[in-house]
């Protein structure tokens, strides 16, 4: 009975690599080179407890691209799909892990070689600090990332996200924090800049209104202005930034809980 439990699991679940497994374990491939003794090491379960979990013989071989079950782990989590622009550093970070965490349990040969559109299990336990900045249906007109401008026509760098609202849509702050900024700034309009805890801000762009003032201290939710059109803009829309010690991430990852 047991092993017809692995078995529906493994037929459910065939993707390559590590799969999460809820209260089961987990699923690992066999990649060229690994033994078991690799495999408990790296997942920190004893080697016994796979060869039970698998009646794997101790006589038998493992196979390249065999399945095995890792018992005993059966971390609840979320998948997140990989977004243009972005890292894994950006993406352990928005949730509060470390990269080589998310590139030891997604089985990432190389950090460099994230494939948009792939998916990576981001394990529970991490906390995600900031919240939507509209309270619409998010609809994004413009992902962060490289971009030709649709004013300028140059190819450049989009340092945030673009969501749809009409003028006069509530903006809420994504996070506690102190208002660093209110005013205009270049093509970005009326922004409001927000200091959050852990080297964080977050930038709300093309606002109509600005209802905080700077230095101000705001809590998760507080409205923080009216989206627009100001600045050099095609049309109504929040532009929406989150930054790390200064530089931009892509806020997508930021957005996926609360
Ligand atoms: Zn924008």
């Amino acid at each position: 009975m047991r092993k017809q439990i692995h078995i529906l699991i493994i037929f459910l679940l065939g993707v390559s690599g590590f799969s999460p497994v809820l209260g089961a374990g987990l699923q690992h491939q066999v990649q060229k080179g690994e033994t078991l003794w690799g495999i408990s090491r790296k997942y920190e379960v004893p080697l016994k407890s796979i060869l039970q979990a698998n009646s794997f013989r101790p006589t038998e071989h493992l196979q390249i691209g065999q399945k095995l079950l890792i018992p005993g782990k059966s971390p609840g989590g979320v998948w997140y799909q990989v977004k243009q622009g972005d890292t894994l550093s950006g993406i352990a970070r928005s949730h509060n892990l470390k990269w080589r965490e998310l590139q030891q349990i997604n089985s990432i040969s190389s950090p460099h070689l994230l494939q948009i559109g792939s998916r990576i299990f981001i394990p529970n336990g991490s906390s995600l600090g900031f919240g939507k900045p509209l309270r619409i249906p998010l609809r994004v007109t413009s992902r962060y990332g490289y971009r030709v401008h649709p004013v300028t026509g140059r190819h450049r760098m989009h340092e945030g996200i673009d969501f749809r609202a009409a003028t006069g849509t509530r903006v809420y702050a994504a996070q506690a924090g102190r208002v660093i900024y209110t005013g205009w700034k270049g093509g970005y309009g009326k922004v409001v800049g927000i200091q959050h805890q852990g080297d964080f801000t977050t930038w709300y762009g093309h606002l109509s209104q600005i209802r905080v003032s700077s230095g101000e201290y705001v809590h998760f939710g507080k409205v923080i202005g009216l989206s627009g059109n100001t600045g050099i803009s095609t049309g109504p829309h929040l532009h929406f930034e989150i930054r790390y010690k200064g530089r931009s991430e892509n806020p997508a990852p930021y957005l996926t809980h609360r």
